[in-house]
C-alpha cells in the first residue's frame, strides 16, 4: 500500500466498514440457521481484501449485509461513518446507489443490451445528467479495456470480457466500495488473474476500497487483507 492511497477522504475513526457483533438469524418455519455468529471487523480505506472461507461460512449474507442488502438480526454496521441499520429502506437504496458497487460471479449483465448501454444503465438510473453520463461510461469502460467492445451484446464476448463490462458497471456511479462475490468463479486461471490484476488497478486508480469474496487461494498474492470466516465468526489468521 502506499501512502497516498491509504489516506484518503474518510470521515471515521480510520475505518471505511466496521461491524460490531454481527448477527444474522434465517428463520424458515422452525428451523433456524445462524449464518453470522458475532462478526466483528474492521476494513482500512482504499483496501483491496478478500473474503474467503468454505461454502455456507456466511460469506455472501455478509456481503449482503455491508452492502445494505439485507439487515442484520443484531449488532452494528458502520460503512462511510454510516449506521446502515438506522436507515430507512429507502434510504438505504439511495445510499447503495451512490456509495456501493456490486459485481457477482454470474456477472449478471441484461443480454438485450451492448455493454455500452449496460454500463449507462446505472447513473441513468442514479439521475446523472446525459452528458456526465455518457463521459463516465467510456471512461469506465476504457479502464476495463474494453471501448472496442463497447457496442457488443453480452453473448457476443467471454466471460472475461463479461465479466469486465460488469465491472465498468460497478463503477459508473463512482462508488466508494466495491463487493464482489466470487467475482472468478466462472472464469478460468489465467483470466481470473487478469480480472485480479484489474482490481488491484481499479482499486489504485479509483481510490476505492474493494472487499472480494473468493474460493480462490490464488487470491492472496493480489490483496491487502484476507477475512477467514468459519462457521459464520471471522477466524484470526
Ligand atoms: P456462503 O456465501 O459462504 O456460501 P451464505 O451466506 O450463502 O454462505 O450462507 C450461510 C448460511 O446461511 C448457510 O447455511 C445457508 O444455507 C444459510 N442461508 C443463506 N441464505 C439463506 C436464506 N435466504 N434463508 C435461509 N438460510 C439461508
Ligand atoms: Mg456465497
Amino acid at each position: 500500500m502506499t501512502e497516498e492511497t491509504t489516506t484518503r477522504e474518510i470521515k471515521t475513526n480510520g475505518y471505511v466498514i466496521e461491524t460490531n457483533d454481527l448477527w444474522r438469524v434465517y428463520k424458515s418455519g422452525a428451523q433456524e440457521v445462524q449464518a453470522l455468529r458475532g462478526v466483528e471487523l474492521q476494513i482500512e480505506p482504499g483496501h483491496f481484501v478478500a473474503l474467503v472461507g468454505r461454502s455456507g461460512s456466511g460469506k455472501t449474507t455478509l456481503l449482503n449485509i455491508l452492502g445494505g442488502l439485507d439487515e442484520p438480526t443484531r449488532g452494528e454496521v458502520r460503512v462511510f461513518g454510516q449506521e446502515l441499520s438506522h436507515m430507512t429502506e429507502a434510504k438505504r437504496t439511495r445510499w447503495r446507489r451512490e456509495q456501493v458497487g456490486f459485481i457477482f460471479q454470474s456477472f449478471g449483465l441484461l443480454p438485450t443490451l451492448s455493454a455500452y448501454e449496460n454500463v449507462e444503465l446505472m447513473p441513468r438510473i442514479a439521475g446523472m445528467r446525459a452528458r456526465e453520463r455518457k463521459e463516465r461510461s467510456l471512461y469506465c469502460l476504457d479502464l476495463v479495456g474494453l471501448s472496442k467492445w463497447m457496442d457488443h451484446r453480452p453473448y457476443e464476448m467471454s466471460g472475461g470480457q463479461q465479466q469486465r463490462v460488469a465491472i465498468a458497471r460497478a463503477l459508473a456511479n463512482k462508488p466508494k466500495l466495491i463487493l464482489a462475490d466470487e467475482p472468478t468463479g466462472e472464469l478460468d486461471t489465467s483470466t481470473a488473474r487478469e480480472i485480479l490484476t484489474l482490481f488491484q488497478k481499479v482499486v489504485s486508480d479509483e481510490k476505492v476500497t474493494m472487499l472480494m469474496v473468493s474460493h480462490d487461494s490464488l487470491v492472496d498474492e493480489y490483496v491487502d487483507q484476507v477475512l477467514r470466516l468459519r462457521d459464520g465468526q471471522i477466524v484470526k489468521e
